[in-house]
């Protein structure tokens, strides 16, 4: 897939381009369509179906304080109920109301989704969230005694990853979104346009 591959629409649903007749996912257009319409301060919206993020989002506990990784979304996550394949377009009122002004959010028994300023910003949280889901299974999977951290260090915590997000905003550079790019253009040479 590259950039030119990609289906672009309008709010509407209405394709704008689609240089290979593939069409859209009317599933994934009522996700991100909701997104967008509802939250100017938006520009990317990411939503994933990996093994360890859908494990995650079928469990009660959902994600859990149990390693750094997973702090920076602690108390800050979103959730929205099953109801189905996406097909319903009035699921997209409830799943923005869920959302609020949240940039995370647990699509329960489906996935994951995370919002941002930039399509840096959005890529960073979803690989940090998809990371966190990855080592909660694998420590709950080891069967081993779970260390816990304390309600007050993990809220400290949440809030020092928020602190340290500055490059989101205005024009300034984003080195890990760069330095993600340089590794796409080194392993995928061929398909740079
Ligand atoms: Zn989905």
């Amino acid at each position: 897939m590259t950039a030119s591959s990609l289906v672009t629409v309008d709010i509407n649903g209405d394709i704008l381009r689609d240089n290979h007749g593939a069409g859209i996912n009317k599933a994934g257009f009522t996700i991100h369509s909701a997104v967008h319409a509802a939250r100017p301060d938006v520009h990317c919206v990411l939503h994933t179906h990996t093994v360890a993020g859908v494990a995650i989002s079928s469990m009660e506990e959902g994600i859990l304080p149990l390693n750094q990784w997973s702090l920076q979304f602690h108390n800050r996550l979103a959730f929205h109920d099953y109801e189905g394949i996406a097909l319903d377009l009035g699921e997209r009122e409830r799943l923005v109301a869920d959302l609020g002004d949240r940039n995370v959010m647990v699509l329960r028994n489906h996935g994951l989704l995370t919002c941002g300023r930039t399509v840096g910003e959005a890529f960073a949280l979803m690989f940090n969230m998809e990371r966190a889901c990855r080592a909660q299974l694998a420590i709950m999977s080891s069967g081993g005694r779970q260390i816990r951290i304390a309600e007050e260090l993990a809220e400290k915590t949440a809030r020092q990853y928020e602190g340290w997000d500055t490059h989101h905003t205005g024009n300034k550079p984003d080195p890990q979104w760069e330095a993600f790019q340089r590794l796409a253009i080194k392993h995928y040479p061929d398909l740079v346009e």
